[in-house]
């Protein structure tokens, strides 16, 4: 997700990103002062006292956070995870990038596992979603959580990018997968994660979400925390379901509203995140709305694999071999 909202928040926590790693430096050298003291292994810890000591003096001399190989800025949410970075990402060493590469692989495992069963299907609803990450690793969730006769479905992007917005979406798995059991409502559900993500992020991480319930009747309730609207697709005619609050771990206090829609025979309802409608072709342009509700929208209802597909190779054609820069996920739900 790169929003203007996103780059905001990203200033704001840059201006008090100083003083957090020089604690965290000062943090760091004093444990290994401790350390020093009481263990053995003085090698290791006189050579990693050293590496703070030179990461001190960067930070006094405004050096900190500048590549030593090539001049340019070390990303911050490397900085943030190691203080002691020195190199950016674009100059580490084969073996350093193979390293690097087999942490993602592995993280990338435990996403996939994380994922729902594809082409859900009870007698009344069929459900279907495609999973595209930009890189090895992705920050967009999609889940089903079934729970007696009914089904909660949802569809999440998280701020940021890489390895942290991976271990974010992990954590909303973890959340949603706790709280739902417990059989609250929908807004309670929505209060509690959101309390949940503000206690265990940093400032500059929360996530847009979208939680649907749906029975067999095909009653759903949906609440949205500042994502792209769902599209309801009823008769060969398509709406947004435009009711949308704040993202989830922003603010502590936040309410959620739930918004309740009935689903007849036929009826669908397609989540997407903004990497389906951020797509750039080679002039620039963005996909935005309109290509893709043309896309999935016809006289004859579409099953949600069949919308899936439609949409993809619509985006394919449009994209038109530019590069992919965002994670793209879809959740397609048909009433049967
Ligand atoms: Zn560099």
């Amino acid at each position: 997700m790169e929003t203007a909202t996103a780059q905001m928040e990203l200033a704001t926590v840059n201006a008090g990103f100083d003083s957090m790693i020089h604690e965290q430096l000062l943090d760091r050298r004093q444990r290994l002062e401790n350390a020093r003291t009481s263990e053995g292994r003085h090698d290791d810890i006189s050579r990693l006292l050293g590496e703070v000591d030179a990461a001190l003096l960067r930070f006094e001399s405004g050096g900190y956070g500048v590549c030593i190989d090539c001049h340019g800025n070390v990303e911050t949410d490397r900085l943030m995870n190691d203080p002691l970075m020195t190199v950016c990402l674009g100059c580490l060493t084969d073996k350093q990038r193979n390293s690097l590469e087999s942490d993602l692989q592995l993280a990338a495992d435990i996403q996939r596992g994380l994922l729902p069963k594809a082409g859900i299907a009870c007698d009344v609803w069929n459900v279907d979603f495609a999973y595209h990450p930009a890189g090895i690793v992705s920050g967009d969730y999609v889940d089903i959580i079934e729970r007696g006769d009914e089904f909660f479905f949802l569809l999440g992007d998280v701020s940021g990018k890489g390895m942290a917005a991976s271990l974010l979406m992990s954590n909303l798995h973890a959340i949603f997968h706790s709280l739902v059991p417990t059989g609250m409502p929908l807004n309670e559900l929505m209060l509690r994660a959101n309390h949940l993500l503000c206690e265990s992020s940093l400032a500059n991480q929360y996530a847009t979400l979208v939680l649907g319930k749906a029975n067999r009747a095909g009653d759903v309730e949906i609440a949205n925390a500042g994502h792209l609207a769902p599209a309801l697709l009823k008769n060969g005619m398509i709406g947004e379901l435009n009711h949308s609050g704040l993202p989830l771990g922003m603010f502590c206090s936040a309410e959620f509203e739930v918004n309740k829609v009935t689903l007849h025979k036929g009826d669908s309802l397609f989540l997407f995140t903004d990497g389906v409608t951020e797509t750039m072709n080679p002039s620039g342009l963005e996909y935005g709305t309109t290509g893709l509700f043309n896309a999935i929208c016809g006289s004859d209802p579409l099953a949600p694999n069949e919308m899936i597909r439609h949409c993809l190779s619509h985006i394919d054609t449009f994209r038109n071999g530019a590069a992919r820069h965002d994670d793209l996920t879809i959740l397609a739900l048909a009433y049967n």
